[in-house]
């Protein structure tokens, strides 16, 4: 796949490379991805050996950053866990690769985990991101109006991204006024998106990010195949013809923001 630009750089802000490393080695994903135009991604942890991974994989590779935490659907079974996982969570967070806390946040999509046990987790994840001074990642579905009351009641400002954004444009304000950036991901470039497309019309440049959230949601033109950073160009060249401007801009502005958010020079 050849670079699609000759001088922006494109920041896939999250994806688990973790995933089927046996069948598909980290530093080949890591070539095609520069190949076509990455220069830099999160792999964002969503368990204690996924977040470990994350870190380890982050000082093995220049373009790769890492992100800790725990993903509402693969919370462990009670509080006396849920304890023992955050306060690795806090350890893991001083790796020097790791630059943001999460993914964690509310999903009552699917009902893997207690809600109650999601609520205290983000909660906690929140807490660890603003003693540590990292921006949180978070996935909410199902439960937007919940999460950004939970965000609210939390009280302390709060800097992060509500990643792979998966509703209409009536909830994007809120997190907008809690000063939260909105990443958007493949399944924005889908047929039946609309909403996710309108949203994506309304976020002000200085707040949008783009993601594979690899290896899944591959966007419209891989559907079918395994999702991996090399596709962020598709969802890319989406969301641009969404906003009206080029995918040079697009690229410059999610790049610009990727680095500021997440403090990287
Ligand atoms: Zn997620
Ligand atoms: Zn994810």
């Amino acid at each position: 796949m050849a670079c699609p630009f000759n001088s922006v750089k494109l920041f896939d802000s999250h994806c688990h490379l973790q995933w089927h490393e046996d069948q598909d080695p980290v530093p080949a994903r890591l070539q095609r991805a520069k190949d076509a135009g990455v220069a830099a991604c999160i792999c964002v942890g969503v368990d204690i050996p996924s977040s470990k991974r994350a870190c380890k994989l982050s000082t093995q590779h220049e373009m790769v950053y890492s992100s800790v935490g725990l993903h509402p659907n693969d919370l462990p079974e009670n509080r006396v866990e849920l304890e023992e996982q955050l306060s690795l969570v806090q350890e893991l967070s001083q790796d020097p690769s790791c630059i943001a806390i999460g993914e964690t946040g509310l999903d009552f999509f699917r009902d893997q985990s207690d809600p109650d046990l999601q609520r205290e987790s983000f909660r906690r994840h929140l807490e660890i991101a603003s003693d540590v001074d990292l921006p949180v990642i978070i996935h909410c579905r199902d439960a937007y109006p919940e999460a950004a009351q939970l965000l609210e009641n939390f009280g302390a400002p709060i800097s992060g991204v509500m990643h792979c954004w998966s509703s209409g444009p009536d909830h994007v304000q809120a997190f907008l006024d809690l000063g939260l950036h909105i990443s958007f991901a493949g399944n924005a470039s889908y047929p039946k998106s609309e909403e996710l497309r309108e949203s994506a019309r309304i976020v002000p440049s200085s707040r949008i990010l783009i993601e594979t959230d690899a290896p899944f949601l591959s966007p419209q033109p891989k559907r079918g195949k395994r999702n991996e950073p090399a596709y962020i160009r598709h969802t890319l060249d989406c969301l641009a013809e969404t906003r009206s401007v080029s995918a040079e801009e697009l690229a410059q502005t999610t790049w610009t923001n990727s680095m500021s958010l997440f403090g990287l020079k």
